[in-house]
């Protein structure tokens, strides 16, 4: 897989000097938020100060939820969700396969199992008929993941919840600004975790929020991002007292002034780049409408999609050129196609340490098969699209 990527890269570069190398997704920056980084290293703090709490509040009611808890990144946010929720040795969190392995490798950190539960073929979201075949005496919480941008069947997954008494977390990462009926990502499930990695709607560098309504679930998470230490450096500093506690292992999980500045100041942005995702998923829709051979992932009707990726699914019977293929071809002409997912749980350490094995979740894994990911990110201009449309239609003639 390395192997393959690093020889198209080379290609690429040779061929495309004159046109800038295309990713899959890429972070915005502009000038504003460049002096709000300035700001905050003039400030008096560093990190753990005033700017953690505004980009809570801003994200938080950005998504209509209560409270918000900023980490370190989308993976610690799911670490610190599975803590809240006291999730631990014995129990078991149903996930999809289709998916980021950090979704299924947070279970793992608190000694509980991840089960894999398969996806639907047209939306490759998480199936609930088949995440409620997969409860357990075990079971402990579902872990839904909005993929591509596009939330799971909320509603089905809170039938299943409720009937069998678990806990719903949204891994967000993909679906900052996504709705699902109306109602925003973010506050729908128990809690819902975003990442603010460069590729993802908004970025902090490094970064991640857990998102809730519940006032008691927030407040572990705040303990839990610092080590397990009852108050913070600036409450103490405030109340004039040395004395702390920790009352149980907490990481260092903290999100700093600085990416927090940031943060505050690229969220003001999020509608705009959201509208400009869409705008050129539309553009792809409309271009590959009427080719049998390539397949948009299907959008629900009830749905506002964030479009952090844009998935197309090769149909290989009608077309002459296999996924891998068009994948190195791509590559070589500056277009960075890339693939989401490799199914977590074929991945080494899945199959060796947890016992997985291919033909678990056949869905995913025909999926994987045929699914490759098309540049889309807001600062992706008409041309570069016109350029990607075209590279890819004169390849699969
Ligand atoms: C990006 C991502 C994560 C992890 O976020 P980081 O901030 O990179 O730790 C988790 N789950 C999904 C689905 C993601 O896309």
């Amino acid at each position: 897989m390395n192997l393959v990527a690093c020889e198209s890269e080379k290609k690429a570069k040779t061929k495309t000097s004159m046109r800038q190398f295309i990713p899959y997704g890429r972070q915005w920056i502009d000038e504003e938020d460049i002096e709000s980084v300035i700001e905050a290293l003039r400030s008096d703090w560093l990190t753990t100060g005033p700017k953690v709490e505004e980009f809570e509040k801003s994200v938080a009611d950005y998504v209509n939820a209560g409270y918000g808890v900023a980490v370190s990144s989308g993976t610690a946010g799911l670490h610190c969700a599975m803590h809240a929720l006291g999730i631990g040795p014995g129990d078991e969190v149903i996930v999809p396969p289709m998916t980021f392995a950090a979704t299924a490798n947070c279970v793992i950190y608190t000694g509980a199992a991840p089960v894999f539960s398969d996806v639907d073929p047209e939306t490759l979201l998480i199936d609930p008929i088949q995440a409620e075949e997969k409860i357990t005496a075990k079971t402990k919480a579902i872990i839904g993941v909005d993929y591509a941008g596009q939330p799971c069947d909320w509603d089905e997954l809170h039938k299943i919840a409720k009937k069998h008494n678990l806990f719903l977390v949204a891994d967000g990462c993909h679906a900052l600004g996504a709705k699902y009926k109306e109602r925003k990502v973010g506050a729908i499930a128990d809690m819902t975790v975003f990442s603010f990695h460069p590729v993802k709607h908004i970025t902090t560098g490094e970064g991640g929020m857990i998102v809730t309504d519940k006032s008691d679930l927030a407040e572990k998470m705040r303990v839990f991002r610092n080590h397990g230490i009852t108050t913070d450096h600036r409450q103490r500093e405030t109340r004039g007292s040395w004395f702390y506690e920790m009352k149980f292992l907490g990481y260092n999980y903290r999100l700093s002034d600085l990416q927090c500045a940031l943060g505050i100041s690229q969220l003001q942005k999020l509608p705009e780049r959201i509208a400009r995702r869409q705008k050129i998923a539309g553009k792809y829709h409309g271009a590959f409408a009427d080719l049998p051979w390539i397949k948009p992932l299907s959008v629900r009707k009830d749905v506002f999609h964030a479009y952090h990726l844009y998935v197309v699914r090769l149909n290989s019977k009608d077309c002459i050129m296999d996924r891998t293929s068009l994948f190195r071809e791509l590559r070589s002409s500056g277009i960075g196609a890339n693939v989401h997912y490799i199914p977590v749980h074929l991945h080494p350490f899945y199959t060796e340490h947890l016992g997985t094995r291919p033909g678990q979740c056949p869905v995913a894994e025909t999926a994987y098969e045929q699914i490759i990911s098309l540049p889309i990110y807001p600062g992706m201009t008409d041309a570069d699209q016109g350029f990607v449309i075209d590279v890819l239609k004169g390849l699969i003639r």
